[in-house]
């Protein structure tokens, strides 16, 4: 590729490996009794399923997440021994894939249900409780309870739900999910079957959240479990760019395109080398930051699709020249303010870092 010959200037992604261990370590902790298992769906939340998989095993897991049977069979090949739950159940093209790679659909409807009933493999039963996204419906539930038979055949070694709001600790909807989705089990006759609720969020909502397995993503990779409480999660990445051009810049110039920002007093901006297309979003436009060693460093004017550019003061740093780095992600600002800055939450930067961005791994465990 092009890029490869200004390999240097492209931005860097460290991702501590040691890190994500630490964080399933943490919430193994605070769920047992229950089983702590990984998602990483959506290549472990864009971090990288190859790298990320096998820490969390080796960390203690042996039931994984993934979004669809590609993700699953991918996630196969890396461990040959772990339990891998489908989230989006049966594939529209049947059970094959599936089955081909030992995976476990979450039964989302009727459908699925009747699809793998002659599979003889495992299945999880996916209950919507209130989410509305995938999943029975209270209808399919009655419908279900009155014809037991269609479940007979199924080995369920999973029945779970998801919530709506747990990152809101004090949201009502919680107890009120919790409470519908034990009705269903008992409704069902499925009480003595293992039971999930909890994603990363529901793991802090208390232990009769926990029930006997807990299905934690963001978390794993430093996202905060709760709004408006301390993060316990240790931070996972550092997002950096590189200043490609400082220059002097005088009251009344404006800055970027649509002339968006206005400089107010003579100072120094930065242009660093990454944009939209590696991940940075637009809505960062005059609202984000990043930072050079501890100086908040605002971003001017708005994202181009390869260049940021931002306000180095009327007094630029010592070392914030071209070839140094800034920091969007990192011990200063975590993904979370990032997020927010962007109006957007810690899952969706993640995911959508991309790009050029070239991604050093920080080994779980010293390389001997
Ligand atoms: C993504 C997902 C998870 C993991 O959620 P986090 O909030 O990232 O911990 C768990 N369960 C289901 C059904 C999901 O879709």
């Amino acid at each position: 590729m092009a890029d490869e010959t200004q390999g240097g200037d492209r931005p860097i992604l460290t991702i501590d490996l040691a890190a994500i261990a630490a964080n399933w370590r943490l919430l193994a902790e605070r769920a047992r009794p229950a089983v702590a298992a990984a998602a990483v769906k959506a290549d472990a939340y864009g971090l990288g399923m190859d790298e990320v998989a096998p820490v969390l095993a080796k960390a203690g897991a042996s039931d994984f997440f993934v979004a669809t049977a590609g993700e699953g069979a991918e996630l196969r090949r890396l461990l040959p021994n772990a339990a891998i739950y489908v989230l989006n159940g049966l594939p529209t093209g049947g059970a094959a894939s599936l089955l081909a790679h030992r995976l476990i659909p979450c039964l989302k409807s009727m459908a699925d249900i009747e699809g793998w009933a002659n599979a003889g493999a495992p299945a999880a039963l996916h209950i919507d409780s209130g989410l509305n996204r995938l999943g029975l419906t209270e209808d399919d539930v009655a419908a279900l309870a009155a014809a037991p038979e269609k479940l007979a055949r199924i080995d369920l070694v999973l029945v779970m739900t998801h919530l709506v709001s747990s990152e809101e600790a004090d949201n009502p909807l919680n107890r009120r999910q919790l409470e519908r989705f034990h009705g269903d089990v008992r409704r069902l006759g499925l009480t003595s079957k293992r039971l999930s609720i909890a994603a990363s969020s529901g793991i802090f909502l208390g232990p009769e959240f926990q029930l006997s397995l807990v299905r934690p993503g963001a978390s794993l990779f430093g996202i905060a479990p709760l709004n408006n409480q301390p993060n316990q999660m240790r931070q996972v990445i550092r997002l950096e760019a590189k200043i490609l051009q400082v220059r002097r810049v005088d009251r009344g110039m404006t800055v970027g395109y649509g002339a968006t920002h206005r400089v107010a007093a003579p100072g120094f901006l930065a242009t660093a080398g990454m944009g939209y297309r590696d991940g940075l979003m637009r809505s960062l436009a005059n609202r984000g930051c990043a930072f050079f060693g501890d100086r908040r460093l605002p971003v001017l004017g708005r994202v181009s699709m390869d260049l940021i550019t931002l306000d180095l003061g009327a007094s630029p740093p010592d070392g914030a020249v071209p070839g140094a780095m800034v920091e969007f992600i990192g011990p200063s600002h975590s993904v979370d303010e990032l997020a927010k800055e962007a109006g957007t939450n810690g899952y969706e930067i993640l995911t959508a870092l991309r790009g050029r961005i070239r991604r050093i791994y920080l080994p779980a465990e010293p390389r001997p």
